[in-house]
């Protein structure tokens, strides 16, 4: 189907959740007709690819949402406006320092690692309590929201792990004041994004029921 019913079909099923248009791979020509069909937000997993489309893009807002390497946080905290993807205390501190430089208060998520899978990014769910307190003083980041990639299983089987995520989501919210304000739980990819929102995800990202299949 055409990128643009795509769009219409996807934000009518999603109501009033928050679509986040996964744009990787993606030609801006191809983008543009995502953000024409109403789009808002587009997400983009490495800062030097979303930099080199960047200009071509319509207006929109923009989240990075895959992993921050130390040495790209500079550019990450120029090009985007909300970092999805901040999984160590030590990403956290850059973001600020870095954020700090351009007089910007950076908005970021803090990545989940639901499955406690090694290979995955992302700090342990009972971790998260403890970087929220460690970060409180930080100038230039505002935490508004917690995202996860739960481990790669059939749709049905994500739901235990979508309902952990929101379990900390409402306790997370108790910490809320300064630059704590989480309000987004970001969850639900193009084969489950209807399963955690029966969940309570706030924000779904949506890749490929959108622009088909990526080629690589
Ligand atoms: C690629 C990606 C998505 C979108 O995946 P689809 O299955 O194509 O919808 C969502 N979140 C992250 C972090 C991604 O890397």
């Amino acid at each position: 189907m055409p990128v643009d019913e795509n769009i219409k079909r996807i934000l009518e099923e999603i109501g009033d959740k928050t679509l986040v248009c996964v744009t990787k791979t993606i030609e801006p020509e191809r983008i543009n007709e995502a953000i024409r069909a109403g789009a808002t937000i587009i997400g983009e997993n490495r800062v030097q690819e979303y930099e080199d489309k960047s200009e071509k893009i319509l207006p929109c807002e923009t989240h990075l949402i895959g992993h921050l390497q130390t040495n790209k946080v500079k550019r990450a905290v120029e090009y985007f406006d909300v970092i999805q993807s901040v999984d160590s205390l030590k990403v956290i501190n850059n973001i600020d320092t870095r954020a700090g430089d351009i007089d910007k208060v950076q908005r970021v998520f803090l990545q989940v690692n639901i499955g406690n899978e090694p290979q995955k990014h992302g700090f342990r769910l009972d971790r998260i309590k403890e970087v929220i307190n460690e970060i409180r003083s930080l100038q230039n980041i505002r935490v508004e929201g917690l995202m996860c990639i739960p481990p790669f299983v059939p749709a049905e089987q994500t739901r235990p792990y979508f309902q952990k995520m929101k379990a900390l989501f409402d306790e997370m919210k108790q910490e809320n004041g300064g630059n704590i304000d989480i309000q987004e739980l970001s969850m639900g990819m193009s084969n489950d994004y209807m399963v955690a929102i029966e969940e309570g995800a706030t924000m779904v990202r949506v890749g490929s029921a959108i622009f088909g299949e990526r080629k690589y």
